[in-house]
């Protein structure tokens, strides 16, 4: 009896010297199976479970976040990503719902660009220009995945490799891309890579977020902040024109925090060629080791709020503007402006444009970038 009174005392303080209590046991992750590739390669999604309950689903098929449960101000979990039920939903998907995208992320003009002399051509897959990796783009490509009971909660690794010359891009390119969902309800995604030749890279997370929960409307209410005083000009094909243009009296003014839908509707040329917001905000603390704050976002109703740093110098904010009622989760609609996004990258067409940061990858060099996505309510 004694012995057993001794050994219970023993456990629990070694519990507490190791700072483990009840509440963390909780935090797990949980592998399933999620169908099958048109060639039958079998894909999973794992399900990671933070200690205070909160959770995200990934697959290892792009990469993607598939769902992403947080609490509302009363405590609710509620799913803020839009995405699809099944496999087939992300097999057949346009949008890019919660993908990761590479090797360049956003656009590169006329699927054209020059690297040591010699012109690499891509895919066009938007309309003269090359979106996202082309068409089968690091979204649709089977990653290795590991599980990692990390410390600062369930992790997953994400590993890929893209032959030299995949979608038209230079270079036998290793990518690793761990993805940490912490007991702070952050999730922390870090990307590096490596390549044996001259390459370029773009690496980039692309959730469509809905705070109000996917499928329950517009985010035209919602509040965003970005801390940015300059924006990339586009032109009617949403490529840059190389015009780096104050935010100062325009509607790109985003320094306090306003409504999305606001100005969205505004009479202004760049409006008009986004048919929203769809534009590069310009990161003034430049690329940095350490991540800092780039936006912020909120949702009155459910006072959900999501904050996002990065270590990368531009950030895409692109409200759904091309959502055209596609069939998500439990069967509920996306519409136009039904989401948002905030993608952390460099700035679209870099390869094409000398004066913005380098996208240039060699052999040699190691690519690493972090950006952290906060879910906390206000
Ligand atoms: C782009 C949009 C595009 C969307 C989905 C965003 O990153 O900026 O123009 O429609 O991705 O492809």
């Amino acid at each position: 009896m004694r012995t057993k009174i001794l050994t219970t005392l023993l456990v629990l303080g070694l519990f507490v010297i190791s700072g483990v209590d009840a509440a963390q046991v909780k935090t797990n992750i949980k592998k399933q199976s999620f169908g099958k590739t048109a060639d039958g390669t079998p894909v999973d999604l794992h399900i990671l479970t933070n200690r205070t309950g909160a959770e995200t689903a990934i697959t290892n098929y792009g990469g993607i976040v598939v769902w992403l449960k947080v609490p509302d101000r009363k405590g609710n979990l509620g799913d803020v990503v839009l995405g699809y039920d099944s496999l087939d939903g992300y097999r057949n998907d346009k949008a890019y719902l919660g993908a990761l995208i590479g090797r360049y992320g956003n656009r590169i003009a006329h699927g054209k660009f020059i690297l040591d002399g010699i012109t690499y051509t891509l895919p066009q897959n938007n309309g003269e220009n090359t979106l996202h990796g082309g068409i089968k783009g690091f979204n649709k490509q089977v990653w290795q995945a590991e599980e990692i009971p990390g410390p600062n909660g369930p992790a997953l690794r994400l590993h890929y490799v893209s032959k030299d010359g995949e979608e038209g891009f230079p270079g036998n390119l290793s990518v690793q891309v761990i993805y940490t969902w912490t007991d702070q309800n952050e999730l922390k995604i870090e990307y590096s890579a490596t390549t044996d030749k001259d390459t370029v890279l773009n690496l980039t997370q692309h959730s469509y977020f809905n705070l109000a929960g996917a499928g329950s409307g517009d985010v035209l209410q919602h509040q965003v902040t970005l801390h940015s005083d300059h924006f990339t000009v586009i032109d009617s094909t949403l490529i840059p024109t190389g015009e780096i243009r104050s935010v100062q009296g325009t509607p790109f003014d985003f320094r306090t925090p306003v409504a999305i839908g606001a100005r969205i509707d505004d009479n202004d040329q760049q409006l008009k060629y986004g048919i929203g917001y769809d534009h590069n905000w310009v990161l003034e603390s430049g690329r940095s080791d350490a991540p800092f704050l780039a936006a912020q976002a909120y949702d009155p109703h459910s006072g959900r709020t999501l904050k996002v740093w990065t270590t990368e110098p531009g950030i895409q904010f692109y409200s759904g503007n091309f959502l055209d009622g596609i069939r998500g989760k439990a069967g509920k609609i996306y519409n136009r402006r039904d989401a948002f996004c905030l993608e952390t990258q460099h700035y679209p067409d870099s390869p094409n444009h000398p004066n913005f940061p380098s996208t240039v990858l060699k052999p040699g060099e190691h690519y690493h970038s972090i950006t952290v996505y906060k879910f906390s309510v206000q």
